[in-house]
């Protein structure tokens, strides 16, 4: 009997998280049902494409909370968390085992699988650091995994590890990297590039791009000062801002865009559907965070495009890169390195190409969505008690 699995997200936006857990829950459609704290493109997705889904009522005090915020706001939201939980609670038990995909997911999801008296596994997406979260909400995080979850997945060697330095319980991780679906890039042929490029106004020019939400860390802006140094070269900036205090960032962008006097060769698209038409549009993607990345759909992304990627050698990227074989690691923070490593790929197209191409292969066997989709698959088995192992087929590549 396959388990029915509950799973909970926070968000109603479509960011890495929430594109992993699309991916899972579509392969798995018939034994799923997923909750969500609030409507948007991620709820509008799922019914799309036919997966049960449900938005719980959810309060402002609870919805409100900022991962690096205060102790005063987490005790305003304590009486919107108990309603929450009890919501989901009554649902839990029409259900085999929960499976919590974000951090809001976690404090409300642990508590209700636990007073309904079902298995609960955390997928934790992010580095808990200080960059990220406060201590309390980190203190937090760390307490409700060591005490209520059966199984925390790691996305990344680097989010294990600062799980671990954190003071959560490694014995009952694994790590499971994101999967990334290739046939969305392997079907866009040279003549929709060549279109899109000529909508775009940029046939004939150098086009570098970036794929990330808005957001600081991000590091939109160090690619602006890159293409300072490059006056030949434009960019596309794809990604929204997608939470409140993003806004702001993209507004400080534009402005320094501005002052710097390169808006014309700055192209602001916004959130896009149609990520792997865009990446293969462009000559080269780059990843440009400026603190460890937990994992880097973009970079594998990238990769899939077949498209040479520079990416920040902090976190996920070191373990999805080979520096020099398969991409290009640079330090964060440093555009005149980013400068550098573009330069190199220009100056040598015959090398570049083969990089591209290393990439691609490399990303196709490491990180496909049905491996991956399995991995996740035996967690669930494994937390109701069923001890039978679903094996791999064909490129049998399992994470670590
Ligand atoms: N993405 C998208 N549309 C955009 C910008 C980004 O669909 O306009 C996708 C991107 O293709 C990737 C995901 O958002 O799959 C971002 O995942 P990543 O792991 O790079 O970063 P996260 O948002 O999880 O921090």
């Amino acid at each position: 009997m396959k388990p029915r699995v509950l799973f909970v997200d926070h968000a109603g936006v479509l960011g890495g998280a929430e594109l992993y857990l699309l991916d899972i829950v579509r392969a798995m459609k018939e034994q799923s049902h997923v909750v969500l704290f609030e409507h948007g493109p991620f709820y509008d997705r799922l019914k799309e494409e036919g997966i049960e889904v449900t938005v719980l009522r959810s309060s402002d005090s609870v919805m409100g909370v900022e991962r690096t915020g205060g102790r005063l706001d987490d005790l305003k939201a304590i009486p919107g968390i108990f309603s929450m939980v009890m919501q989901l609670r009554k649902m839990a038990k029409d259900f085999d085992v929960l499976y919590a995909n974000s951090q809001k997911a976690l404090v409300i999801g642990s508590l209700a699988a636990k007073a309904a008296g079902r298995p609960v596994l955390w997928n934790l997406h992010d580095i808990l650091t200080a960059d990220h979260f406060s201590g309390a909400h980190r203190k937090l995080g760390v307490f409700l995994a060591n005490q209520f979850i059966d199984h925390v997945i790691v996305n990344s060697q680097a989010t294990k590890d600062a799980f671990g330095e954190s003071g959560g319980d490694l014995n009952k991780t694994s790590i499971i990297y994101n999967g990334i679906d290739a046939s969305r890039f392997d079907s866009i042929d040279d003549h929709e590039v060549a279109e899109l490029r000529t909508s775009l106004g940029l046939a004939d020019h150098k086009i570098v791009g970036v794929f990330s939400r808005l957001t600081p860390w991000k590091g939109q802006h160090i690619l602006l000062e890159t293409l300072g140094h490059l006056p030949e070269v434009h960019a596309l900036l794809v990604g929204g801002a997608l939470f409140q205090d993003d806004h702001a960032y993209e507004r400080s962008l534009r402005n320094l865009a501005e002052r710097m006097g390169i808006t014309d060769r700055v192209h602001f698209l916004g959130f896009r559907d149609d990520v792997p038409r865009l990446m293969k549009a462009v000559d080269i993607v780059l990843h440009s965070s400026t603190s460890p990345e937990p994992f880097g759909r973009v970079i594998v992304e990238g990769m899939l495009a077949n498209k040479p990627v520079i990416a920040t050698g902090a976190g996920g990227a070191k373990e999805i890169i080979d520096n020099g074989v398969d991409g290009l690691l640079i330090p964060p923070n440093n555009p005149m390195a980013m400068v550098n490593a573009i330069n190199q790929l220009v100056a040598d197209p015959v090398s570049t190409e083969k990089m591209a191409r290393a990439g691609y292969q490399m990303a196709r066997k490491r990180f496909s969505v049905e491996n991956i989709v399995l991995d996740v698959q035996n967690q669930i088995r494994k937390a109701v008690g069923d001890l039978d192992v679903l094996t791999y087929t064909e490129t049998s590549t399992p994470s670590i």
